[in-house]
């Protein structure tokens, strides 16, 4: 499989240290809002990335932190962290905020048919092991305490900007956004493993620790999460480019400070979704998430198909046209795909003729839109029988997961809806008992205009979405 590497900004032959078994580390998410479809464009990608290895015959463990606390709202570690800030604005805990939002997070993951990885930890459940790094960094030299916190020396490295092409200038001014200047720090590019001075006070999660009570920086727990649950070599690390710097950078200055040889060979970033007004993200306001999408009538998946239908390194624009064009397109898709009559022979050879053009194509650095094109070809050529476009086709979806074998109806139904929806039905029934006729037809109107159609029936009420 070739894949892009930013770490050598080539596309190269993807080799695992160990033959067949690949191990990946991907970013998650920070869990004090709910995931724009931005990020979660990013989430589609990784899970691209890991089914596209484990259909290449891959054997993938794959690890993914969940961040809950020391994410300041800089990414140069700034401002106040974003957990913090964030229970404060509701009234609740940081745990608490934490907690609902990784459940929010889970769920919208799921919408869209994410593979939850084998390993998630969370920030906060690795504290002694960040600890245990930290201070071998301090005892070889890497790391230096000042002002309360302890700091990474970034000017003891030969190529601390290793992934990235930019001059040390130029990367500076790059960070620079919101970013005050921090008079602790010995090179304005070190940056902090652990806080205990915050010009904000009553910071809620704090631990124990040989420099003071504190919190670990945002960068210290992906080194921490991945080498404790991994090893000490990664064969793939996955992001967005907005984590190109100063987070992986950060990531690959401690940890092979810290384990003293190369920690990670390939480095998988996707690129940003864009709205009319540019990059997409959570500071712009109100939150458009995958289950909002939902909300909205759309198939979650139609965004997933819409990613597959561009690279993952190309910037990609979103818009609500762009997304009905997509869903329509789903939608006609799955229509072909059920009519086809599962008759005639299995013929291996044909399955394997489109079946090799496929893995070419994910070969080629995940080439989602062409793995799209071989489905189509497939759908149309009747020299083929249906058994094998079948079998084809269930097999690309592997990939694809885009659930191209399930009704609509069972997608766009979800449990909770329908619990609603009875409910209501059992309330109307109570009305119509007591003869209050204007309140169950209230019920009836008010479902309507959610377009949710009741139909009476000698059977009982039954419902249609319409
Ligand atoms: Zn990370």
């Amino acid at each position: 499989m070739k894949i892009y590497n930013t770490l050598s900004r080539t596309i190269e032959e993807f080799v695992p240290i160990d033959g067949k078994n690949v191990k990946m580390y991907t970013c998650g998410p920070t869990v004090y809002s709910y995931a724009h479809i931005g990020n979660m464009r990013n989430y589609i990608g990784h899970d691209i990335l890991e089914k596209s290895l484990r259909y290449l015959g891959f054997s993938v463990t794959r690890c993914m932190n969940i961040t809950d606390v020391g994410h300041l709202t800089s990414d140069s570690d700034s401002g106040e962290d974003k957990m913090e800030k964030a229970a404060k604005k509701e009234h609740k805990t940081s745990m608490e905020i934490a907690d609902f939002y990784t459940k929010a997070f889970f769920e919208d993951f799921k919408l869209i048919n994410c593979k939850v990885p084998e390993i998630v930890s969370k920030a906060t459940d690795n504290i002694d092991f960040y600890l245990k790094i930290i201070s071998k960094l301090l005892d070889e030299g890497y790391a230096y305490q000042s002002g309360g916190n302890v700091y990474f020396d970034t000017s003891k490295l030969n190529d601390y900007y290793c992934l990235t092409n930019h001059r040390e200038d130029e990367m500076v001014v790059g960070a620079r956004d919101s970013v005050e200047e921090d008079n602790n720090k010995k090179n304005q590019a070190d940056f902090v493993l652990w806080f205990t001075s915050s010009k904000f006070a009553n910071h809620e999660l704090l631990w124990d620790s040989p420099y003071g009570r504190g919190y670990p920086g945002w960068h210290i727990e992906c080194t921490g999460i991945s080498i404790k649950y991994l090893g000490d070599y990664l064969d793939i690390h996955g992001g967005g480019v907005d984590n190109i710097f100063p987070h992986h950078t950060n990531e690959i200055a401690q940890s092979e400070a810290y384990l003293g040889h190369k920690w990670c060979n390939y480095w998988f970033h996707n690129e940003h979704l864009l709205d009319s007004s540019g990059k997409m993200s959570k500071s712009k306001g109100a939150v458009l998430s995958v289950s909002k999408l939902k909300e909205m009538g759309y198939n979650p998946l139609s965004y997933r198909f819409m990613c597959l239908n561009s690279h993952y390194r190309k910037q990609l624009m979103f818009s609500y046209d762009i997304l009905k064009q997509n869903s329509d397109i789903l939608d006609k898709l799955k229509s072909k795909i059920s009519n086809i009559s599962n008759d005639g022979n299995f013929s291996k050879e044909d399955f394997d003729n489109y079946n090799n053009k496929f893995i070419s194509t994910i070969e080629d650095d995940l080439n989602t839109s062409n793995a799209l094109t071989v489905l189509y070809d497939v759908i149309k050529d009747n020299s083929i029988s249906g058994n094998t476009k079948i079998s084809l086709i269930k097999s690309f979806d592997k990939v694809f997961s885009l659930d191209l074998f399930k009704n609509d109806s069972d997608i766009n139904i979800s449990s909770e809806l329908e619990s609603y929806v009875l409910n209501k039905i059992e309330e109307r029934n109570k009305f119509k008992s007591l003869k209050d006729y204007s309140s169950a037809d209230k019920i009836r109107d008010e479902l309507l205009e959610k377009g949710i159609k009741l139909i009476d029936s000698r059977e009982g009420t039954k419902y249609e979405i319409i």
